[in-house]
């Protein structure tokens, strides 16, 4: 092995390791949580030797960066998530490679989404990108709607064509009442889940913890866990 892929199978294996121990902690199996790795500012050649390693989902946050290593990753067996702020210029690209939107969080997202799935005869998985730190109607700094926007957003994606609707996805805030309490946080989207559930009963996916906090997530009940740091190593830019 390279040192390169020695290093990425280490980290893999610690990572693998905190996952399997916090889903036993819950009482939970193995195979109820996916493992998503963040390759955000790492090259194509990382995706390639995660590949070989047997990661199959992978997640970008600039479509810059992102369009042109999934084209370089064509070949592989991997599911993509778009997990940034999208704007709607960038939608025609991001359809183009991207199986999973976890960023949706505005109606006008949702209708630009839909017109180049249409387009490009694919259908997008689509997460509602919730923001427990913003007002009840207001959006989160980092994007993402208030817990009182999200049934009126789903119900928009749900009857969009080129799209379907699989669930919540969010960011452990740093500032408001969840500061800090990132198994609050957690907990309380997995209410905001059920709710959502209610309606559309398909939409099972709750996205939630990163590698600083996906034990708390795991623990909540969190089905995907997105680990960027942990696997590829503390990133050379702000991503
Ligand atoms: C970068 C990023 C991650 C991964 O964060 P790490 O702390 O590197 O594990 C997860 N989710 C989103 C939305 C991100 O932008």
């Amino acid at each position: 092995m390279t040192d390169r892929k020695d290093e990425l199978a280490g980290n893999l294996a610690k990572v693998e390791e905190r996952i399997a121990a916090a889903c036993a902690a819950a009482g939970r199996r193995r195979e109820e949580v996916t493992l998503i790795v963040v390759t955000k500012t790492y090259p194509a050649a990382d995706v390639r030797i995660l590949s070989e390693l047997g990661v199959r989902h992978v997640a970008e946050n600039r479509d810059q960066d992102a369009a042109p290593k999934a084209a370089e990753c064509s070949d592989l067996p991997l599911t993509w998530h778009f997990v940034g702020q999208l704007q709607t210029n960038k939608v025609r690209s991001v359809v183009g490679y991207a199986d999973v939107v976890q960023s949706v969080d505005r109606s006008r997202l949702v209708t630009a989404l839909s017109k180049e799935a249409v387009r490009a005869g694919r259908e997008v998985g689509c997460l509602v990108q919730v923001a427990l730190d913003a007002g009840e109607s207001a959006r989160g700094e980092r994007g993402g709607v208030a817990p009182g926007g999200i049934a009126e957003l789903a119900d928009l994606v749900a009857g969009a064509p080129g799209l379907r609707l699989d669930g919540l996805m969010t960011v452990a805030p740093l500032t408001g009442e969840y500061a800090g309490r990132e198994r609050a946080a957690f907990e309380r989207m997995m209410d905001l889940s059920t709710d959502l559930r209610r309606t559309h009963p398909a939409a099972t996916m709750v996205s939630a913890g990163m590698s600083a906090d996906l034990e708390q997530a795991v623990a909540a009940g969190a089905t995907h866990v997105r680990v960027g740091t942990a696997v590829l190593g503390v990133r050379p830019r702000l991503g």
